[in-house]
């Protein structure tokens, strides 16, 4: 199932785009200003973000850069109400892949967002495999290598190490990884992504001088070669 972030102050018009998502089967989430909005589409994942450009606390187009540097891949539709050349142009620049100018007709979200996922799904296709110093995950024939090594993982193990591997260098919290990985809210009193962690650990990194995944205290794991 496809996640969608509108980040939308305008209380109708983020209502009836969430309406019209929910009904073709898209899962939504509706941030009112442009920090709570930033703070989601970095902390979560979406498989696109569509956001108005005069937001309360931060701009659409300072929203688009700051989400950029942390993901540079994520498509995101801007919205306004101005539809100037200007902004067209400063939207773009910010990194947004497409435009739409309000009020605008659901069915041209929807197709816009059909051909954004579908050209997602291309990229990836080609970026099959993951590699992060001297380790590679192929996410087509589900190998996993590290030094031309081979590596068994089993479906669980190779998921969680897929995940860290899109999102390395980054502190990722055991909420995040329940959800992401696991697809279910954390539920306190359960270990049991430390008891994955450590299988992956035993796998990965056991026979090996660096480490990649390590444990970050009180706040969760993060995935990373410090001594590059
Ligand atoms: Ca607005």
């Amino acid at each position: 199932m496809n996640k969608i972030l509108i980040i939308e102050d305008e209380q109708r018009v983020a209502e009836l785009i969430k309406q019209g998502l929910e009904e073709q089967g898209f899962v939504t989430t509706i941030a009112n200003d442009g920090q709570t909005g930033k703070q989601l589409a970095i902390d979560n994942h979406y498989d696109i973000i569509i956001t108005d450009i005069i937001l309360p606390k931060m701009n659409g187009i300072d929203l688009c850069r700051e989400v950029r540097l942390q993901k540079p891949k994520i498509p995101i539709i801007m919205l306004t109400a101005l539809g100037t050349t200007d902004d067209k142009v400063e939207g773009f620049d910010a990194g947004a892949d497409d435009y739409l100018v309000k009020p605008f007709d659901l069915r041209e979200l929807h197709v816009r967002i059909r051909a954004l996922l579908k050209r997602n799904q291309t990229n990836n296709l080609q970026g099959f495999i993951l590699k992060y110093s001297g380790l590679e995950l192929n996410l087509n024939t589900k190998i996993v290598k590290r030094d031309d090594k081979e590596i068994s993982l089993t479906p669980k193990e190779l998921k969680l190490l897929e995940y860290m591997m899109q999102n390395p260098e980054r502190v990722l919290s055991r909420t995040e990884i329940a959800e992401q990985v696991w697809d279910t809210t954390f539920d306190t009193g359960t270990n049991f992504i430390d008891v994955y962690m450590n299988y992956l650990r035993k796998k990965v990194d056991k026979d090996f001088y660096v480490k990649l995944i390590h444990t970050k205290p009180g706040l969760g794991f993060i995935f990373k070669n410090y001594s590059l």
